[in-house]
């Protein structure tokens, strides 16, 4: 085993010499091929050139609490570096990463409200990752720090996940934006079947709670191309470009460099989308027939109008840039006919019409969706 050789002394006089400083990794839109964003990642630079990477001193930061010394330092450095991402046409975000120990009291809170307020920074264009085991103990002023950040306009990012035992649990305790899927799960995804069915379901489960889903740790172009096939949006990793020093990737961003893009892992998930729709109109539908407890339950009912629905959703949004094929035209009008006979369906059913006429109605309600399904696949086969 390699000992740490770095001490507390000199990881305070590193900061005191202006020694650590970000390098940026690209985050690639698999939707439109660009680059949107990028994490940034400590290096300590030392005065001798050499640069020292994150795990040999960030442990030993986190474990004395020194870490809030850094992470206060690191965002001004980061206010500077923005100023310079300025230049980079479009939306641009950077996520940074950040431990419990920040949110332990208010400073870096109020640190980073200082910032805003004197608009030295667009809290719109930050996000923090965190992860599992930096939120670990529950409750008290961290949790309470890290909806302050959301409600300043800043985006919870859930970092590594797919690993730690309650990643699931967490994400319905805090307002995250953004799941990150961990790097591991990424890389044995190529050699495990049983991984990637778990990353598909993180996919799914991410996209039906509105989330972003971004993969990290992708290292070949099979890789993105299964992970892009699956819906997730956001790519990063060494296939894309690794972390590099600010003004090497102010070049990259420059060089307009174009990765596959394509959107259909999301009209992958229009269809189960509009398949899970069906359904819950259908469970609805037989759960006040039979009296068996209140309708649509906790889930509430199926979105009425076929603009909020998630199909919906995804047709009059990243579905758009298929606007020229003509299964996309044709789709829109069983699509609002499905909704309207979906709430003359329900209308029907509660205000007790026959099983007969149920029945009809159910009836047209699978014929049109069947119609979508085949629109749906000849978009598909249109784009592959
Ligand atoms: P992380 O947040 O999970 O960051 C991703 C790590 O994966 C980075 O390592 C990155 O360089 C590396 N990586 C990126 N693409 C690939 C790939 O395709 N394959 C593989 N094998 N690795 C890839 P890095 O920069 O050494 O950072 C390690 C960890 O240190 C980070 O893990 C993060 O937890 C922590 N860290 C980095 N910067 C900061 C910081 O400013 N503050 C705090 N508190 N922690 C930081
Ligand atoms: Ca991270
Ligand atoms: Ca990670």
């Amino acid at each position: 085993m390699i000992e740490s050789t770095v001490i507390l002394q000199e990881i305070e006089d590193a900061l005191k010499n202006d020694e650590f400083i970000f390098y940026y990794q690209p985050k690639v839109s698999m939707i439109t091929g660009e680059i949107v964003g990028a994490e940034a990642l400590i290096r300590w630079q030392k005065q001798n050139g050499k640069i020292v990477p994150p795990s040999d001193f960030i442990p030993l930061a986190e474990s004395s609490g020194f870490i809030s010394e850094i992470t206060k330092a690191m965002f001004q450095k980061l206010i500077v570096d923005m100023n310079i991402f300025n230049d980079i046409e479009g939306d641009f975000t950077v996520s940074i990463n950040a431990s419990s120990k920040d949110f332990d009291d208010s400073t870096f809170i109020d640190h980073i409200q200082l910032a805003i307020q004197a608009k030295q920074v667009d809290p719109n264009s930050i996000e923090v990752e965190l992860t599992e085991s930096s939120l670990f103990g529950e409750g008290g002023i961290a949790y309470a720090n890290f909806s302050t950040l959301v409600e300043m306009g800043i985006s919870l990012v859930m970092d590594d996940f797919g690993t730690g035992f309650s990643s699931i649990d967490t994400l319905s305790k805090l307002p995250f934006s953004t799941v990150k899927l961990d790097q591991g799960v990424v890389s044995r995804m190529e050699h495990s079947e049983k991984n990637q069915t778990i990353v598909e379901s993180s996919i799914r489960m991410g996209y039906q709670l509105g989330l972003n889903i971004v993969a990290e740790g992708i290292e070949s172009e099979e890789v993105y191309l299964t992970l892009q096939n699956l819906g997730c949006t956001i790519a990063q990793g060494y296939w894309i470009s690794p972390p590099l020093p600010l003004f090497d990737f102010l070049d990259l961003v420059r060089q307009k460099k174009r990765w596959p893009s394509t959107a259909v892992g999301l009209l992958y998930m229009a269809q189960l989308d509009h398949i899970h729709w069906r359904k819950s109109v259908i469970d609805g539908v037989f759960s006040i027939k039979n009296r068996k407890g209140g309708g649509f339950g906790f889930r509430g009912r199926p979105a009425s109008d076929s603009k909020s629905c998630m199909l919906g959703k995804w047709y009059y949004g990243a579905g758009r840039e298929y606007s020229d094929i003509s299964a996309y035209i044709e789709l829109e009008k069983p699509h609002k006919q499905l909704h309207d006979l979906g709430n003359t369906l329900i209308f029907a059913v509660e205000s007790g019409s026959t099983k007969e006429e149920l029945v009809e109605m159910m009836r047209d309600l699978s014929k049109l969706s069947g119609v979508i399904i085949k629109l749906l696949q000849d978009i598909e086969n249109e784009i592959l």
